[in-house]
């Protein structure tokens, strides 16, 4: 009797599909693989820092053999554009023979609109402290699964950020991210809560840069680009 109700309930159900036309989509060359797709706004190729800046003015990171590495004490490396929406690659590493303790261990971070971090750090082989650990959205969502390689290899994080919505100045709608880390699965439109090392307010723009975080550590990045989104309905 369940399974015919369940059956019944099944053919009940609405065929899917659009109710109207569907326009035709773009296409987008992926290129090869570990390359950026055709639609992407590369931000970091190897060659230079064109598209960043600092807090104070040019960017004081160092560029070398294709690789981009903190410069301790230099500061935070910020985008020039500012972006909504976006699926974000980047490859980092951590230094081979990182030294340190907890967070002061291979520590950076990509800070969303300058405001929601997803951290970078050593966490290899380390399961406790999944909330500030490498991929966690900071002291909010802890990643899924702990997918970290040894420090000195290069790690990809594939992010797709969702911004909050506001409306004036009130949150109308949360943002979320979710997050591949070397191919793995580590956020499943995690929640973002506000501001994720303090309370303090943050802007309501849609329409916001971001930063590589300068932690003391010399992290390196590499093959950095973005493909704007368009919203969800
Ligand atoms: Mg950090």
């Amino acid at each position: 009797m369940r399974g015919a109700i369940a059956l019944a309930a099944i053919l009940l159900l609405p065929e899917g599909g659009p109710a109207g036309p569907v326009p035709p989509n773009a296409a987008v060359d992926p290129g090869p693989p570990g390359s950026p797709p055709s639609d992407a706004v590369v931000l970091f190729d190897g060659k230079d820092l064109s598209r960043w800046r600092s807090r104070n003015g040019e960017p004081g990171w160092e560029v070398k053999d294709g690789v981009l590495t903190v410069a301790p004490g230099k500061g935070d490396l910020i985008t020039r554009d500012a972006f909504g929406d976006i699926q974000l690659h980047l490859e980092w590493r951590i230094p081979a023979g990182v030294t340190g303790e907890g967070e002061s261990r291979g520590n950076s971070g990509i800070k969303l609109h300058e405001a929601y971090e997803i951290q970078i750090l050593d966490s290899y082989g380390k399961t406790e402290k999944p909330l500030t650990a490498a991929g966690a959205l900071y002291k909010q969502a802890a990643p899924l699964v702990n997918v970290c390689r040894k420090p000195g290899e290069w790690q990809v994080f594939d992010i797709v950020f969702r911004a909050p919505r506001f409306d004036g100045g009130a949150l109308k709608k949360h943002g979320t991210v979710t997050v591949f880390q070397n191919g793995v699965l580590i956020h499943d439109r995690a929640t973002i809560q506000g501001r994720t090392n303090s309370t303090q307010p943050v802007k309501p723009d849609l329409e916001q840069p971001f930063f590589l975080q300068d932690h003391g550590s010399t992290v390196s990045f590499r093959n950095i680009w973005v493909r704007k989104l368009e919203p969800l309905l």
